[in-house]
């Protein structure tokens, strides 16, 4: 902006005092993998011949994604996690990833345990933080990733066809399970509710998963909104339809101790497990063990894929379940 004639040259910054400490003491790290990472205008990033970009943005905003109080290092373990789930879901290796922020204040404490479990997470996979930005403002995290995944050969929803199995990654509807005791919808025990909240709290990327179902898998979606409903984002993605059978979803024991209905609702109906939902030719069966042997993932076979154009939900007898079950939508009437 052009300066008024008579201003000083050094006009104070526009932005909070504070801002650029804050940023060098919780965000700044030394730059590995980026050419150049926080602390100019822009970071700056190799591009690798023969590789494509995958890049995703999520926002988690505290009153709709988290409850006010929620355990700040679980909080920066989560911010990373779900955005990871999203490259794991279209068999992306993670790379980098940005930081928007805003804070209602500069709290040490806070901002040493968010950033603690932000990178905890980072350095297991390796990534590196080049950028974001800081402001004051309600508790908002935003954040995007960048994945590389080989040219064409990514993890698409649209890539379904009629034919394929349909395969889940781990035990969906504990995270659900959890945020039904916190809402107080019901009460789990101490050792179910410590299990389920971990689930809810720290979600685990199936980054391995992704990367080790590349050339195996056919469409892959992560299950951030509700198994149901994201079948369905795939389903109409590939202009397909398929038959879940609800009684193949896997339980553990925490699930399999709640009544059939509860069970049943969280299972095909809970968010936030971000577990993988990915379909393959049959045919490729033994590649899909094998691959979640080596990611370490427990997979389970849920159904199969039609070319009839809608979606059959059967129980353990074959008969029909009605689907009275819809996942979360954010602009959903109350
Ligand atoms: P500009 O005004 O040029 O956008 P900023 O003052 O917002 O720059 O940020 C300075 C530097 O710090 C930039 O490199 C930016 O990417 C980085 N940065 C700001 N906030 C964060 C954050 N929360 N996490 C990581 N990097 C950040
Ligand atoms: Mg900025």
């Amino acid at each position: 902006m052009a300066q008024a004639p008579d201003a000083p040259v050094s006009a104070a910054p526009a932005t909070p005092p504070g801002e650029f400490d804050l940023i060098a003491r919780y965000f700044r790290r030394p730059a590995a993998r980026a050419l150049l990472g926080v602390g100019d205008d822009c970071a700056l990033l190799q591009a690798e011949p023969d590789q494509q970009w995958a890049i995703s943005t999520d926002m988690l905003v505290e009153g709709r994604h988290f409850l006010a109080g929620t355990d700040p290092a679980r909080l920066g373990h989560k911010a990373l996690a779900v955005n990871l789930s999203d490259l794991a879901a279209m068999g992306a290796r993670p790379h980098s990833f940005l930081l928007a922020l805003a804070l209602p204040a500069a709290d040490a404490a806070w901002l040493e345990a968010f950033s603690s479990g932000l990178f905890e997470l980072a350095g297991q996979h390796g990534i590196e933080l080049v950028g974001g930005d800081t402001t004051r403002g309600p508790l908002n995290l935003c954040l995007t990733v960048l994945g590389l995944v080989p040219a064409g050969s990514a993890l698409r929803r649209d890539a379904a066809r009629a034919g394929d199995e349909l395969w889940i990654s781990g035990v969906p509807g504990e995270a659900r399970l959890a945020l039904g005791h916190l809402r107080g919808e019901w009460t789990l025990e101490a050792a179910a509710l410590e299990h389920a909240l971990a689930r809810l709290e720290r979600p685990t990327p199936r980054v391995a998963l992704g990367l080790a179902l590349r050339g195996i898998a056919h469409a892959a979606i992560d299950v951030s909104d509700g198994l149901l409903g994201d079948l369905g984002h795939v389903l109409r993605a590939s202009a397909v339809g398929a038959e879940l059978r609800a009684d193949a979803l896997p339980r553990g024991q925490v699930l399999a101790a709640q009544p059939e209905a509860r069970r049943r609702a969280c299972q095909l109906a809970g968010g936030d497990d971000y577990e993988l939902l990915f379909t393959a030719p049959a045919s490729r069966r033994a590649d899909v063990l094998t691959a979640a042997a080596a990611a370490g993932t427990q997979v389970s076979r849920i159904g199969s894929v039609h070319a009839a154009r809608e979606l059959h939900l059967i129980d353990a007898a074959g008969r029909s379940i009605d689907n009275e079950f819809c996942s979360f939508d954010h602009f959903a009437q109350p």
